[in-house]
């Protein structure tokens, strides 16, 4: 089942059904719908790194929150960096990134145990992976873009949380968020060669479109490197959307031609 699309009042947002049954979280994908933000940023930016004005992600975040009903003072975010480090969040983090400067530096990825903490995480086109583990319960969120995939930021996060929170991969369930798909990612050579040196599968993951061009899948390569791990392919949620086709729902980095604003993944344990 993909990811559920749903209204409130002028916000719209996604959510993973199997994440909802639990009961056990809040959590939402950001669309580009019902913020305060102007062009190239409207409507609903929620990346303070972009020029937009402050106040207007502020109040973005607010409004998204609010959708959410999730406490915004307990919203934690990093700067992402396209790297493969992992922070382990607590209660004493809330607020950081958000409402005053994170001190979780140089970070793609997020993960906690404690309740009303609300991980935060963007994105443009990259790919966003939700992680529950409903047993513990724990949560995680993270930033893989190609060079975070490459490094398997993914794979490395159900690894922490098992070395952390004693999670087993089997009660670990996963959504894998709105991006830049097959359809719509074109890469040239030294990203093929990045995705050769690290996945035996790399035949499967891209797709030549001659002219030193091909079509890669990122999608499959984070799913397959979950199920490496243990990730029951059953528990994997994909969104079924694609950012640079969706232009009208979502920022896509690459149909903006750079010029763009941020989507949010946010995530928290009840
Ligand atoms: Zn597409």
């Amino acid at each position: 089942m993909a990811f559920k699309l749903n209204y409130k009042g002028t916000i719209a947002y996604l959510t993973i059904p199997s994440f909802e049954e639990t009961g056990l979280v809040k959590h939402g994908f950001s669309t580009r719908l019902g913020g305060v933000s102007s062009p190239p940023y409207h409507e609903l930016n929620l990346g303070f790194k972009k020029e937009d004005d402050r106040k207007n992600v502020l109040e973005n975040y607010r409004l998204f929150c609010e959708a959410l009903d999730i406490n915004q003072e307990n919203l934690v975010a990093s700067d992402q960096v396209h790297k493969d480090k992992i922070h382990v969040v607590t209660f004493e983090d809330r607020g950081k990134g958000i409402f005053k400067e994170s001190d979780i530096k140089s970070t793609d990825s997020l993960i906690t145990k404690d309740r009303q903490v609300a991980l935060v995480t963007y994105y443009a086109d990259c790919v966003p992976l939700f992680f529950l583990d409903v047993k513990t319960p724990a949560i995680g969120l993270t930033h893989a873009g190609w060079r975070g995939t490459v490094s398997k930021i993914g794979q490395k996060t159900v690894l922490k949380m098992m070395k952390e929170f004693g999670s087993i991969p089997k009660n670990i369930l996963v959504g894998i968020g709105p991006c830049i798909k097959i359809c719509c990612y074109e890469v040239d050579e030294p990203v093929v060669e990045n995705i050769k040196r690290a996945f035996s599968y790399w035949d499967e993951l891209i797709q030549e479109r001659g002219k030193g061009k091909w079509m890669l899948d990122l999608v499959l390569v984070n799913k397959k490197q979950l199920e490496e791990v243990g990730i029951s392919p059953e528990n994997i949620t994909e969104s079924g959307f694609c950012t640079s086709c969706n232009n009208d729902l979502f920022f896509s980095y690459r149909k903006d031609k750079g010029q763009t604003g941020s989507l949010a993944a946010v995530l928290q344990l009840i």
